[in-house]
């Protein structure tokens, strides 16, 4: 398979090939096999179920989800003469912490041989740790097409207060009905849309991280995720109507997300700074009750606007060797360390020892990083011109009705601002906002947001 194969290939075909030889020179497979987006797909559960092998599933959800999709999927297992057990979170918002976790096992009956998720986010992450935990096979009735977790194999969790991401299990069958769907409320529609729009940023910062430190690339998953983002931006219009080709679109996006993920065997193709500015806002509301967040997609559909900015900056610089020089010298990681744990909180803790492993702020390695930005600075910039416009990205969030800044959680441009400058600690991956510290040009940037 090349990039050019993949411009054109449907999730069927996808789906249907179970792996392919790539020109990257790796063999790609998703665990997930079947995926039915249609209305109607909740019928298919017995036949999904018998596949699997299993006799008893045990079904997992949250208060509103199982009001959205709940009767239909028992109704289905009951005409088909399927017994099953179900739990369903007592308290709404179901939060992803150990108690959720412990409270799904401590209501898991053994004798069930497969998990059944109905919702979408957090019901999707615990119900993969719970499948991982049992040694079950999972699958997931989907409420909302809310974020791309669905095909993934790991789960975004707040543990011991902090925001981790877990290793779990991916789901064997993913069902989109769009009829449970395009009725989801309409900031979960957005949501989905706003995870989708971060690829801009992600897929962009992937091939420079590629340029910049060698990172590993693959031209096909990047392109079968420009593909759906493409498709997801052409149904916007039609998601405000609830149209189901639009919804289904959306759906069909965030699923092909999460297979790019498993594929490349890493975050990059779906996540860059753009999510790293909404796991900040998260791990902040988790350690300060006054902080406000929102929905993932949501933050981060504005975190892609954020990130534009950024990228427009990047535009009119041009590298200095003396001054970035200068800049990494003055730089005290000792207090910038203090910085992070003041605003972020607890959860500075982990970046603070991620930098201690990683090094990023070596002399050495900064004047070798340096070197490769100053000669290959052209094709960075060819790179960053195949960025939509911001006016682009904001029109589709205003069409949506979505928030456009971070006003609505409370922050203002000056928190914004510094949750920029803290972007570059999250993880170790080379985003706008190192290759700004790299350049000496970090706080500078920042004054445009
Ligand atoms: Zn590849
Ligand atoms: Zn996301």
């Amino acid at each position: 398979m090349t990039a050019n194969d993949m411009k054109n290939i449907t999730l069927a075909e996808l789906i249907d090939a179970g792996g392919f030889e790539c020109e990257c020179g790796r063999r790609h497979t998703a665990g997930t096999k079947r995926v039915i987006i249609e209305s109607g797909a909740v019928s298919h559960l017995p036949e999904l179920i018998s596949e699997c092998g299993a006799k008893k599933p045990f079904l997992l959800s949250g208060h509103d989800s199982f009001a959205a999709a709940g009767d239909k999927v028992c109704r289905t297992l009951d005409g088909a003469g399927i017994p099953y057990v179900k739990y369903v979170f007592p308290l709404s918002p179901v939060v992803p912490s150990e108690e959720a976790v412990g409270s799904a096992v401590m209501h898991f009956d053994c004798s069930c041989d497969l998990v059944i998720g109905i919702g979408s986010g957090v019901i999707n992450d615990i119900g993969k740790i719970l499948a991982a935990m049992s040694g079950r096979k999972y699958i997931i009735v989907g409420t909302a097409p809310s974020m791309d977790g669905f095909a993934s194999a790991t789960s975004s969790m707040e543990r011991d207060g902090l925001k981790v991401s877990l290793d779990s299990s991916f789901a064997y069958a993913v069902i989109g009905d769009v009829d449970i769907l395009k009725n989801a409320p309409m900031n979960m529609l957005v949501s989905g849309v706003g995870d989708m729009l971060a690829k801009y940023i992600s897929l962009v910062e992937w091939l420079i991280a590629k340029l910049i430190v060698g990172e590993y690339y693959c031209p096909s998953v990047a392109s079968l995720v420009q593909n759906s983002l493409e498709k997801v931006v052409a149904a916007v219009p039609g998601l405000i109507r609830r149209d189901e080709s639009a919804v289904a679109a959306v759906m069909e996006g965030m699923v092909v997300a999460g297979m790019a993920m498993k594929y490349a065997g890493l975050s990059r193709p779906a996540s860059g700074m753009e999510h790293y500015f909404s796991h900040i806002v998260d791990m902040r509301s988790l350690a300060f009750p006054e902080c406000g967040h929102d929905l993932h997609g949501i933050q981060c559909g504005i975190a892609t606007l954020y990130s534009l900015k950024i990228y427009d900056y990047i535009r009119t610089v041009t590298p200095d060797r003396e001054k970035a020089l200068a800049y990494v010298r003055a730089f005290s990681v000792e207090d910038w360390n203090e910085k992070l744990l003041a605003f972020i909180g607890p959860g500075a803790r982990a970046m603070i020892k991620g930098e201690q492993r990683e090094g990023k702020y070596d002399l050495g390695k900064h004047a070798a990083r340096l070197e490769r930005i100053i000669s290959d600075w052209d094709e960075i910039l060819g790179i960053i011109d195949t960025l939509p416009a911001y006016g682009e990205v904001e029109t589709l969030l205003k069409t949506l009705g979505a928030p456009t800044s971070y006003d609505h959680l409370g922050y203002s441009a000056e928190d914004v601002r510094t949750v920029f400058t803290m972007t570059k600690d999250i993880r170790d991956k080379y985003v706008a906002s190192r290759l700004l510290w790299d350049l000496g040009e970090l706080d500078e940037a920042k004054k445009v947001l």
